[in-house]
């Protein structure tokens, strides 16, 4: 693969970040993933306007600005010819000898580089996914998009040893979100609830658009906190990121949601998105 590395199209084993970086060092680093179908980028300037919020909260300062990071998206997927999959962008705040304490005007380390993936043709659509309750125990300030994933990740690892696909963090009884994606669930009224945005979580770019299309169909939508037993008794649960879009989410902690298949309103709010990115995404 051709990455990219403060300015510079490398080679992936050419590319190299200091020991000294405080992306590696204390995870003072924010990054981005925008999925690309069909060679079309998806809800790009949603992730472009979350990037500079994050950029933002931590004091870092925007290496490019907005119309170079879209031709700079074009040009990553031009040189790895990526049709389908996604770009991974990370900016910390720069190297310094190791000290909790950073002075003003470091140089930002900013990385790029692709994956491959078929997005477009997931099998879990079709399964849905299992998730396991697990207490939250993030940092508190969720709505920044920062590389401090341990917590998420050792969290996942434990649940995927007790067989589950994903966890679904709570805190204060109340559901925040998964590992990697925003938790909605379809009432057996037929309303969209979805949590509101606060720091206790992601402010997911596909939540937002998602919203938006299911509102735009005629849906009724709510955005309040919900605990896990409200979530059982649901007619459907599903979870969205930028890269697995709707997936459904057919039980929680060993109980069956719905008839433990996904459910209409999932496959509904699935189709709207991909074809509405599909007619409407950045190439
Ligand atoms: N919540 C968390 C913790 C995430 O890491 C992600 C995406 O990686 C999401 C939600 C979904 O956000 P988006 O739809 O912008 O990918």
């Amino acid at each position: 693969r051709t990455v990219y590395l403060n300015g510079a199209w490398l080679s992936e084993d050419e590319a190299k970040v200091s020991v000294f970086d405080r992306g590696f060092l204390f995870a003072d680093a924010i990054y981005e993933v925008t999925a690309v179908i069909s060679g079309k980028l998806v809800d790009f300037a949603g992730h472009a306007a979350r990037l500079r919020r994050s950029l933002d909260a931590l004091g870092i300062p925007a290496p490019v600005s907005e119309n170079q990071l879209l031709s700079l998206h074009k040009e990553i997927a031009r040189r790895n010819a990526l049709l389908d999959g996604l770009i991974y962008l990370q900016i910390s705040r720069g190297a310094q000898d190791r000290d909790f304490l950073f002075p003003e005007g470091l140089h930002p380390t900013f990385v790029m580089f692709t994956q491959a993936k078929q997005v477009l043709d997931n099998p879990r659509w079709k399964s849905g996914i299992s998730v396991q309750t697990s207490p939250e125990g993030r940092w508190a300030n969720r709505q920044i998009k920062t590389v401090q994933l341990l917590y998420s990740s050792l969290a996942k690892v434990n649940a995927a040893r007790d067989g589950f696909d994903d966890v679904l963090f709570v805190e204060d009884g109340f559901i925040t979100e998964a590992s990697s994606a925003n938790f909605h669930m379809i009432t057996p009224e037929g309303t969209l609830v979805t949590r509101d945005l606060s720091n206790a979580l992601l402010h997911g770019i596909t939540r937002g658009s998602i919203l938006d299309l299911a509102r735009k169909a005629g849906l009724r939508a709510e955005e309040r906190a919900f605990i896990p037993e409200e979530a059982k008794g649901a007619a459907e649960t599903f979870i969205t990121s930028a890269t697995s879009f709707v997936m459904p989410v057919v039980s929680i902690d060993g109980h069956t949601i719905g008839d433990g298949t996904p459910g209409p309103v999932s496959r509904r709010l699935l189709d709207l998105y991909i074809e509405d990115r599909l007619a409407n995404g950045e190439s």
